[in-house]
């Protein structure tokens, strides 16, 4: 795709970020038959294509962004199946992140909207708040019947962001996991070191996610640690626009891991939930430009892996049960697509006795990302009830993904457990058998 970036403009890092991908778009359109929202809406504004045309000429002329973009942009999962597709490399995560931010800072959102995005943005994160924040939701979700039900609308209003919101809240919250600063020795002989992400909503609406990776971990010799001043991601923020939160909890985060590698030693970070371990493998590229971080951000990069990739080198103990279980694999996007981790989490599954399920339309979200089932309901309300209807197909016993944010959202569409990869992992290799009831 042919560019118009002034020499001023190139002169900013983003920018000529922005033009290096820009340029190696072809205009193919292979990457709309692959796009959520492309197949929901059907109109080429809502495509990844669509999409850039509309970054390129506001970050082009230089302008505020229109109502227009936005709403697009907005529309966009950043699910990434269009990097899966394009053939021509086109970095469309870089591009629309960049958008996001340009939106965030020149944009002024009608005030619902900006207090909304302020409440998500500051509550998600920190777990204390997230819980108290799910307790209120759980009192208040009676009263939703009392909100009036508004149309439909891909352009959602408040009430519909309430409603969705409300109808999220788990029945009831399970008493939090281990604290941060905890070092679980490994069982036997020590093979490794590594640190867990602890996690935000997850470590509040899950916690037996890591108890499960933790437990497989130490019986395969590896110690584990919680870091103690780590935080959230950024993900959260990131996906919002907004860079500085974002950042500045990576810049945290890059700290706390740095000084624990350089104490007692890690190799690895490891992630139970994708769509924070797409941004930390990102954190190289998103501190690239500070000078006291990117050394320390791209180390924290190439030392985070998925609580999968790392588990494949570890050489799982034999299973102890032979099971006869139907797990449909749920691929969260930002594994399939943000990390490219595809067979691996089935071959595991398949390995260790469970008879393992692809869903149709596998490239398709669920709908969750981040906070879009929030913001969006209407259409992740859509792709949850196709994936859901996806997954019912293969008739499964189970669902397993490797996302907490999936995990929510498609337990409140089905009756059929839902539980996490690493779940199952430990369960068939000595460990104790998951929940085995939904989230909702
Ligand atoms: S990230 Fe997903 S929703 Fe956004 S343009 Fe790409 S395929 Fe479409
Ligand atoms: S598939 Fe890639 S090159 Fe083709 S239009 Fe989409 S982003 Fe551009």
């Amino acid at each position: 795709m042919k560019t118009e970036f002034s020499l001023a403009q190139l002169a900013d890092p983003d920018i000529a970020e922005a033009d290096k991908i820009l340029r190696a778009c072809v205009h193919c359109g292979f990457c709309t038959a692959t796009c959520p929202t492309y197949v929901l809406l059907g109109d080429e504004l809502d495509s990844p294509r669509g999409r850039i045309y509309l970054i390129k000429e506001m970050l082009e002329k230089d302008q505020t962004p229109t109502p227009e973009v936005v709403k697009h942009v907005d529309r966009c999962l950043s699910c990434l199946a269009c990097m899966t597709t394009c053939p021509s490399g086109v970095n469309y995560m870089h591009l629309v992140d960049q958008a996001r931010v340009r939106i965030e800072q020149r944009y002024r959102r009608p005030l619902a909207e900006r207090l909304l995005r302020r409440v998500l943005a500051f509550v998600l994160p920190d777990p204390q708040w997230f819980r108290i924040s799910m307790r209120l939701a759980q009192l208040a979700r009676p009263l939703a019947v009392f909100l009036p039900t508004p149309r439909p609308s891909a352009t959602p209003g408040l009430i519909q962001r309430l409603k969705a919101m409300l109808a999220l809240a788990p029945d009831r919250l399970p008493a939090p996991g281990a604290l941060p600063g905890s070092v679980f020795a490994a069982l036997g002989k020590k093979r490794g070191r590594v640190a867990l992400l602890q996690g935000c909503a997850q470590q509040v609406l899950a916690p037996r996610i890591n108890q499960a990776a933790i437990s497989l971990l130490t019986r395969h010799g590896i110690e584990v640690v919680l870091v103690r001043d780590e935080q959230c991601c950024g993900a959260l923020t990131h996906h919002l626009g907004d860079d500085e939160d974002a950042l500045a909890r990576a810049r945290a985060n890059v700290a706390a891991w740095c000084k624990e590698a350089a104490g007692e030693g890690l190799d690895a970070i490891l992630v139970t939930t994708s769509g924070c371990g797409t941004v930390i493998k990102d954190y190289g590229y998103l501190l690239r430009e500070d000078a006291a971080f990117a050394a320390d951000a791209a180390k924290v990069s190439a030392l985070a892996k998925d609580i999968t990739e790392y588990v494949a080198g570890l050489g799982l103990a034999p299973s102890a049960q032979q099971h006869d279980i139907v797990v449909a694999y749920h691929s969260a996007c930002s594994l399939q697509h943000g990390q490219k981790i595809t067979g691996l989490p089935k071959e595991l599954l398949s390995k260790n006795g469970f008879v393992v399920k692809d869903v149709p339309e596998s490239h398709l979200c669920c709908g969750s990302a981040g906070t879009y089932n929030i913001l969006q309901p209407e259409l992740a309300g859509r792709l949850r009830d196709r994936k859901v209807a996806n997954i019912a197909s293969v008739k499964p016993d189970m669902i397993a993904a490797g996302n907490i944010g999936c995990m929510v959202q498609i337990a409140s569409g089905t009756s059929v457990p839902v539980v996490h990869t690493i779940e199952l992992l430990d369960w068939a290799t000595g460990g104790s058998r998951p929940a085995l009831s939904a989230s909702h």
